[in-house]
């Protein structure tokens, strides 16, 4: 989709002008993606102040940069960064960006040697601000994704019973996304029993048992845009300190949801839910924040936390994951992924957030 990299680099093109930057060196690998739809794992990009751009790679990805990136000029080469800010020196650009967030020392110093001349500015988050408002292409990936995230759980539900292990569930979870998308784009969390009351426990050889809580954190990959999605089962029966804090979690997400509206401040939507958390008395329980924004990286602005400064908007994808942990107990969290709209909120997982009581 050429169209909307020409568009993006023009959003940020438009904000190097208002900053006097002449140019701005991309090293993230997403957000090179995000501006030129080069799929490859090594690539940097420079975005010139009026919109035009040059892409470096090594030759492993000579052929694929080519038909992933029609509209921009190609570098095949080893030493990507140094040869783009070469470039860049060339140009005789006063004043260049580059990505503080996503480059590591030594690629900062390569940058400083190469271009002398030249005053390196921060970018901050100015490529990543970008990706947080999705076009309707984006937000179709995303459907596609959470569509695949529910259809994998719904082939594992009725396999769950006592005897079979954290990691067996894993991987049939793991096996459904890979029937249906890329793949899972994050390491698949299954935590039963006291397991659960560890927020991202690895899948171990742990049967599940009877009267265990299983809490399945996990989302398929589509077009390099993830899904994110929760589920807290229980094995056999339930009891009730189990049902009490399952109520309390799924009133916390309900609330949560509804709290999402087009300019909502990510700390008010995080305080929604928590309230109902801290009064039903398990605020010291529920220690992360309520959720994140989710495209071409899982965790992505916007961040739903107490201290967050930032917001919602509308065409903004976000997860809503409230979660309690009791030590030695087990745990619950239910998660969605969901996009708000201007008059609306859109759940793209759908899996019931009813108590399933399985095997
Ligand atoms: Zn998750
Ligand atoms: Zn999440």
């Amino acid at each position: 989709m050429p169209r909307q990299h020409v568009q993006r680099r023009q959003q940020l093109a438009e904000r190097l002008r208002e900053r006097d930057i002449g140019a701005a060196l991309v090293t993230a690998g997403v957000n090179v993606r995000y501006l030129s739809g080069f799929t490859g794992s090594a690539g940097v990009l420079v975005v010139w102040a009026d919109g035009s751009a040059e892409i470096a790679t090594d030759s492993r990805y000579a052929l694929q940069v080519a038909v992933e990136c029609p509209d921009v000029a190609v570098q095949v080469t080893r030493g990507a960064t140094v040869a783009l800010a070469a470039r860049i020196a060339d140009h005789r650009v006063d004043v260049a960006g580059y990505e503080d967030r996503h480059l590591a020392v030594a690629g900062w110093r390569e940058l400083v040697g190469v271009g002398h001349l030249i005053e390196w500015r921060p970018l901050e988050s100015v490529v990543d601000g970008l990706r947080r408002v999705k076009d309707p292409g984006e937000l179709e990936l995303l459907r596609e994704a959470c569509a695949a995230t529910d259809a994998a759980l719904g082939e594992v539900l009725p396999r769950l019973r006592a005897g079979v292990t954290e990691r067996q569930v894993a991987r049939w979870l793991d096996d459904g996304l890979r029937d249906r998308s890329e793949g899972p784009g994050f390491a698949t969390i299954v935590a039963a029993g006291t397991n659960g009351a560890i927020p991202h426990h690895q899948p171990t050889d742990r049967p599940l048992a009877a009267g265990d809580l299983v809490t399945m954190d996990f989302g398929a990959r589509v077009g390099g845009y993830h899904a994110d999605m929760t589920r807290t089962v229980a094995i056999g029966h339930s009891t009730g300190w189990q049902r009490e804090i399952y109520d309390v979690v799924r009133d916390a997400q309900a609330k949560g949801v509804a709290a999402l509206t087009p300019g909502a401040a990510a700390s008010d939507v995080d305080a929604v839910a928590r309230t109902v958390i801290d009064e039903a008395g398990f605020g010291d329980r529920f220690g992360h924040g309520l959720g994140h924004g989710v495209g071409l990286q899982i965790h992505e602005a916007p961040f739903l936390g107490a201290t967050s400064a930032d917001k919602v908007d509308a065409s903004v994808p976000v997860t809503v994951e409230p979660g309690i942990y009791l030590p030695d107990q087990g745990g619950v969290r239910i998660e969605d992924t969901v996009v708000v709209h201007v008059d609306r909120v859109e759940c793209l997982t759908t899996t019931t957030r009813d108590l399933l009581v399985v095997g």
